[in-house]
């Protein structure tokens, strides 16, 4: 059953956005964590050299020995670069501060841009059975970024609800447009995810109207809510999923999983 709904592996998608602080850590932690609890099999690789999801799932600096340098550099094996994060039945690939080399190393490779898209393609992933990978980019359009968009077959854009928000999209649009031309056809947007949401806040509505007007229905139904449980979780290395179930970031992230779910036509009758 499983094996009919993804003939072709896991669903890979880039969490992407070039803009710092809006919400691409938070969502791959949290929406991998609620994918998790609808029975999905899920994969988050950390792209980012701050190593923040790595840090918010419970693997800390010292557990870190091999990450996704490894995987891109060495062709470390996939076995031991997969670790059991804070999360049950949750799994990810680290990073460290050493990945920000990589983005300059990987300019004479001539497969730059293909590394990740490899790494994540070995017949030793199929063992897994995932039905998700998540990538965490780093905020830049940089190589990694790049590499993330290659291997994904879609990509899912946080905006924050604030002021400007919508100015950088063109621009991540841009390079979406650039990687389909020539390196990944079939790249989707997955969706744009409005993240820390003020109800309250008029400006919070109207950046939420602008951008349901612009994109349409790119734009999920689901809103994340700006709340205080959510900003905490990491701090206890866990996912507000475990760290305050009931919370309303927590039901947010739910909602989310499900949505997207429902999207893929995954969810049984
Ligand atoms: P990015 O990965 O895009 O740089 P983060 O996910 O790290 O952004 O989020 C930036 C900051 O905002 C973090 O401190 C995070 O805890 C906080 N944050 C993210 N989403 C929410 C939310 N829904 N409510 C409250 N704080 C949030
Ligand atoms: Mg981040």
């Amino acid at each position: 059953m499983s094996d009919l709904s993804r003939p072709e592996g896991p669903r890979i998608m880039a969490v992407a956005n070039q803009k710092g602080g809006v919400g691409k850590t938070t969502t791959a932690i949290n929406l991998a964590a609620a994918l998790v609890e609808q029975g999905m099999r899920v994969l988050v690789v950390d792209l980012d050299p701050q190593g923040n999801a790595s840090t918010g799932l419970g693997v800390e600096a010292v557990d870190r020995e091999l990450t996704t340098y490894d995987l891109l550099m060495d062709d470390a094996p996939l076995d031991d670069v997969i670790q059991k994060s804070s999360f049950d039945g949750l799994y990810i690939i680290p990073a460290t501060v050493d990945l920000s080399s990589a983005d300059i190393e990987l300019m004479s490779n001539e497969k730059r841009s293909f590394l990740l898209h490899d790494a994540l393609r070995q017949t030793a992933m199929d063992k897994f059975g995932w039905d998700y990978v998540l990538i965490d980019c780093p905020p830049s359009l940089n190589l990694l970024t790049v590499n993330a968009m290659v291997a994904a077959h879609s990509v899912l854009v946080p905006l924050q609800s604030e002021f400007f928000a919508l100015e950088g999209l063109s621009q991540l649009m841009l390079t979406i447009r650039e990687v389909r031309q020539t390196a990944n056809a079939g790249l989707r947007i997955e969706g744009v995810i409005m993240t820390m949401f003020d109800r309250r806040n008029n400006l919070s509505q109207h950046v939420e109207k602008d951008a349901r007007d612009n994109l349409g229905d790119l734009v999920f139904k689901t809103v994340i809510p700006r709340n205080v449980r959510v900003s905490e979780a990491p701090s206890y290395a866990v996912p507000v999923l475990s760290y305050d179930t009931n919370s309303q970031g927590a039901t947010a992230y739910r909602a989310l999983a499900k949505e997207l779910l429902s999207n893929h036509n995954k969810l049984a009758a």
